[in-house]
């Protein structure tokens, strides 16, 4: 292919596969060609405000020099290593670093590449737990409408849809629950005691299920679930690979619960948005069910660049800024400027069911139940606010902030400003 005088939006479109995009209808890609701060530059040079935090994983802004000096300096030490009898200080560092940060039962690190990955880790480490103990345990808890990857076990925890309906007969089965409310506990432990004692465990995103469209819910109706859990020798899996590292408004959604999972998943934020990287935590108890003479009682599970030091490194840098004072006051500002707007579109028409949890605001487009009429203009929405510089991409019809927090007040408000122009 002569590539010469075509942009790299055309060149893409002739070699690339983009991840959830209906090809028939998707038309070019914008092609990035830097980052600073919140701002994405296309080769146009044309400036996007990243709302959306690239897919929720940026935390600190696009290229930032101390987590780029981190890593280059690792890169120029060791770029990577086998991680199966070997090991390399920033995975230490690392690992240390988010045990002081999580909840204070948990106690080991797993490392993976991605999201997925870590969930995957996580669903076979509590099925060989029960495993190794000898119980017969092979039922998995999860939400109706959760989201944990893409990957088979990721996807079959699930909820199920249009998305994963061509895979449906190999998805394994899930005992889907709805989100627990004021009202609905006492159905909920009735499905959940149905099927108790073959419960390995139960996956949560807690607080918010973020692809699944924002869904809000409330800690103490979680605390209440978990709590049941727990009484039924079932493990609790925290999913915090969305909500982790600062998007509640505190480290962890954990430090709104009384609860403590047994396990956590972490990715996006984990580097910052810089590497891939999945980790998976867990406690003393179900780590010592690993430890045994039989050597089928092993976790035989592991990527090749599983702890990639790189991706160590930025985790470690990122952690540095995130525990900075400025870090926290600016998190803290971006809940006040969510809380604001929402004060101010409470009674707007077109705009509903504004809900905020910390740094995450979502929003239903168009009158409640009038979804229908709204459906084509969902990605008319995107292209306007794109026009305007501003990358907000919406899962149907919720229009959601995810800013990184070095995202200043009068983007924030620019951007409030355009949603509510754009929407009316
Ligand atoms: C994105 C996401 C995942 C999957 O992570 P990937 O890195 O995209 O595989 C899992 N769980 C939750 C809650 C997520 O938001």
């Amino acid at each position: 292919m002569n590539t010469q005088n075509l942009t790299w939006a055309q060149r893409d479109s002739a070699v690339n596969w983009h991840p959830f995009t209906a090809i028939k209808t998707a038309g070019e890609a914008v092609a990035i060609t830097h980052g600073e701060g919140a701002y994405l530059y296309d080769e146009n040079g044309k400036r996007y405000i990243d709302a959306i935090s690239s897919w929720w994983v940026n935390l600190h802004g696009h290229a930032h020099p101390y987590i780029a000096g981190q890593v280059s300096e690792q890169l120029r030490t060791l770029e990577h290593v086998i991680f199966a009898g070997f090991t390399h200080p920033s995975a230490v560092a690392l690992s240390e670093a988010l045990l002081t940060v999580l909840p204070d039962n948990q106690s080991k690190v797993f490392y993976s590449d991605n999201g997925s990955t870590a969930v995957e880790v996580a669903l076979k480490m509590s099925l060989q737990y029960a495993y190794n103990r000898g119980e017969k345990k092979t039922k998995i808890l999860a939400f109706k409408l959760g989201y944990h990857g893409d990957t088979f076990g990721a996807m079959a925890v699930s909820g199920r849809s249009g998305w994963t309906e061509p895979f449906a007969e190999l998805l394994f089965d899930v005992i889907h629950i709805d989100l627990p409310t004021a009202d609905n506990l006492r159905e909920i432990r009735t499905v959940i005691d149905e099927h108790a004692d073959q419960i390995a465990c139960f996956v949560y995103e807690p607080l918010v299920l973020g692809a699944g469209g924002m869904v809000m819910y409330e800690a103490a109706h979680l605390d209440a679930l978990l709590r049941h859990c727990r009484s039924k020798g079932i493990l609790l899996v925290q999913d915090e690979i969305f909500v982790g590292f600062g998007r509640t408004g505190r480290m962890f959604a954990a430090d709104h619960l009384s609860e403590k999972p047994d396990m956590m998943c972490l990715s996006k934020g984990l580097t910052g948005g810089t590497m891939p990287l999945g980790v998976t935590t867990c406690t003393d108890a179900v780590h010592q069910a690993f430890c045994t003479d039989n050597v089928y009682g092993t976790l035989f599970h592991g990527h090749s660049f599983t702890a990639n030091p790189l991706a160590c490194r930025a985790a470690l840098a990122s952690l540095h800024l995130l525990k900075s004072e400025e870090t926290r006051a600016s998190i803290a500002r971006i809940c006040n400027r969510h809380a604001a707007f929402r004060a101010r579109v409470a009674t707007h028409a077109t705009i509903n069911s504004v809900r905020q949890c910390g740094t995450i605001l979502a929003m239903n487009m168009g009158a409640d139940g009038a979804d229908s009429y709204f459906r084509n203009q969902y990605r008319a929405v995107f292209k306007a606010l794109l026009q305007k510089g501003i990358l907000l991409r919406p899962l149907g019809n919720v229009l959601y902030l995810v800013p990184p927090y070095c995202i200043s007040d009068d983007d924030l408000r620019y951007i409030y400003d355009a949603i509510i122009e754009v929407l009316e």
